[in-house]
């Protein structure tokens, strides 16, 4: 029998890149999908065309539309949230409503939904959330923000993995180094200095890191939470 037969699946952040190869991995292993989007509807209703799952609009830097979503989205087994933007450039020079809007996509949005899932969930209930070796190291200028939200993403792990325990629920966040997406193209300008700083030289794939999600969300990880897996090639290391 497939691994996640007979269970929902909630992705946030579904459309392209990681999240689409999250959604992609998890049908392949005969669960039921859901994925979110805001920005890119013809890659939203291609993957759902594609896969069987079933795509929903929904802008993760709105929190309640986001609580909304998650609240009513059916039974939910496993929760992945995986919506994540980055800004760079001088801190001095950015916006702060750009910034802000960062940290309700990347820190608020998590929060929130990670709580109204753990609500829902039936004992077992997995909650992967997608954060970056950036929560534990940022070797270049012009991304505070970005390591900023996804360190904050370590606290919220290590914290909530208190409050849902006793109810059977786990709760990680899996940390990507460089990974090939629009977000960061393996032919990108960056290419030569990223791999610099890693043991393997190459870009992540997004299927590696969704075979990272699918272990945490399976049988055998029933024991793991509140805890840190990082898939980056040593980039941190
Ligand atoms: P992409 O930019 O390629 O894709 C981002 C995905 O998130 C899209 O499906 C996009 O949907 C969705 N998304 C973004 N903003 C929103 C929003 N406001 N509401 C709903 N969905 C949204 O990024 P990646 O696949 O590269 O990154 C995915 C995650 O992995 C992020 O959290 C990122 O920080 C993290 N990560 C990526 C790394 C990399 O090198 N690629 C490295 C480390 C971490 P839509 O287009 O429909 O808006």
């Amino acid at each position: 029998m497939p691994m996640f037969e007979g269970k929902s699946v909630l992705v946030l952040g579904g459309s392209r890149g990681i999240g689409a190869a999250i959604v992609r991995r998890f049908v392949a292993d005969g669960a039921r999908v859901t994925f979110t989007y805001s920005g890119s509807p013809d890659a939203a209703q291609a993957l759902a065309a594609e896969t069987g799952s079933t795509a929903v609009q929904t802008d993760s830097s709105d929190r309640d539309a986001v609580i909304a979503r998650v609240r009513d989205s059916g039974p939910l087994d496993v929760l992945v949230v995986n919506a994540g933007i980055a800004i760079f450039g001088d801190a001095l020079e950015q916006d702060p409503d750009a910034v802000d809007r960062l940290f309700r996509i990347n820190v608020q949005s998590p929060y929130h939904a990670s709580v109204e899932a753990a609500r829902k969930m039936p004992p077992g209930g997995r909650i992967i959330v997608i954060g970056s070796v950036n929560g534990d190291r940022m070797p270049v200028p012009g991304m505070a923000s970005y390591a900023l939200s996804k360190s904050a993403l370590q606290g919220m792990a290590r914290g909530l993995a208190r409050d849902f325990g006793p109810r059977g629920i786990t709760i990680n966040i899996v940390q990507p180094g460089p990974v090939d997406t629009d977000a960061n193209p393996e032919d990108g300008p960056m290419r030569e200095l990223m791999h610099s700083f890693m043991a393997i030289k190459r870009h992540g794939r997004p299927e590696e890191v969704a075979g990272m999600v699918a272990w945490l969300a399976g049988p055998e990880a029933g024991f793991v939470t509140g805890a840190m897996h990082t898939i980056d090639g040593a980039f941190g290391a």
